[in-house]
């Protein structure tokens, strides 16, 4: 069936996956997309080929902000924020803060003025180093709140409850999603996550660095299935809001995942191990039977097929 065309505002648009999300909304669905991003981590080379479509706009702005929208918006997609542990910590760590808290204010407020549903995107770091595994949706988490991650995982956490406060106060309509580790083409080159730094690594041919003993876990959901989600969450009934979990569950210690890219790329290369960061989290895997039974969801794409289309990506711009 040929859904009715929205207005769709995209925070975080010109990122990883704002940009995968924005393409989806616009080319697959045929909506009106508004995108907006301060570029600190996105990019508009991410838009090549939507941005010069007549239902497509870009405003560049900061979400710390409040911002005025003159269109009529039906849904609002809050994606901003910095995700990458390089990317949010060290300078950065005050504004990734306000990012969250700030521009969660905002951007709620914008969804109350024009009666939109809006999608939280939260994050498995609400979780810290879970000491539940897998980690369900009813776990509370273990977080250190005086850390360096502490700036993304508080915020976060702080923007959900801000989301549940506008919905118990003012009702708006509100779905919370916990994204896990996600991978794919348009991911940041430089932003020092594992799969763009080992893809990178292997096709340049220099060492792949571990950090730690590599026994730590993480699971890789392929963006097309967490776009896929996304869409289904924000389609939910206006009493289902969240939180959920999407991620892909096969988990894969960071050592395995090493050699599955060396065997891809170079098998020749050599792996070299440097410090793991404080409060790197040990073991990440979603509990998805929540998705499973609400949205009918689950990833599909393998790690083999996902890596295949992100190593070709990566190969073309380097
Ligand atoms: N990691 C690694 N080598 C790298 C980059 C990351 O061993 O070059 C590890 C990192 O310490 C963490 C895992 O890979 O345990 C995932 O890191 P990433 O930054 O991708 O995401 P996180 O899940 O930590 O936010």
């Amino acid at each position: 069936m040929q859904k009715k065309k929205k207005t769709i505002l995209v925070s975080g648009g010109s990122g990883f996956i704002g940009s995968n999300l924005c393409r989806k909304l616009l080319l697959d669905q045929n909506n009106n997309v508004i995108c907006i991003d301060n570029n600190s981590t996105g990019s508009l080379t991410n838009l090549e080929g939507i941005i010069e479509k007549p239902n497509f706009k870009f405003i560049e702005h900061d979400i710390v902000e409040p911002l005025e929208i003159e269109d009529k918006i039906d849904e609002i997609y809050n994606l901003a924020c910095p995700a990458s542990p390089s990317a949010y910590q060290g300078k950065n760590a005050i504004h990734t803060t306000k990012t969250c808290i700030y521009g969660a204010v905002n951007m709620l407020e914008l969804a109350k003025k024009n009666n939109a549903k809006i999608l939280q995107s939260s994050t498995s770091e609400v979780y810290g180093n879970p000491l539940e595994h897998p980690q369900n949706e009813k776990y509370f988490g273990n977080v250190n709140p005086c850390g360096k991650r502490a700036c993304y995982d508080e915020g976060k956490r702080c923007a959900e409850s801000l989301f549940f406060d506008y919905n118990r106060i003012y009702r708006v309509k509100i779905k919370v999603v916990r994204i896990f580790n996600t991978y794919g083409p348009y991911m940041d080159i430089n932003d020092g996550r594992v799969v763009s730094n080992f893809i990178c690594q292997a096709l340049k041919g220099e060492d792949i660095t571990i950090y730690g003993n590599g026994s730590q876990t993480r699971s890789f959901c392929y963006i097309d299935d967490l776009i896929e989600g996304l869409i289904r969450v924000m389609d939910t009934v206006d009493d289902f809001i969240g939180p959920i979990n999407l991620g892909n569950p096969h988990e894969y210690s960071i050592i395995s995942f090493a050699n599955i890219i060396k065997n891809k790329i170079n098998n020749k290369i050599n792996i070299s191990y440097k410090p793991l960061p404080n409060d790197d989290p040990i073991k990440r895997k979603p509990d998805v039977s929540l998705a499973r039974k609400v949205l009918h969801w689950e990833a599909e794409v393998s790690l083999q097929e996902g890596l295949d289309k992100t190593i070709k990506y990566f190969s073309n711009i380097l």
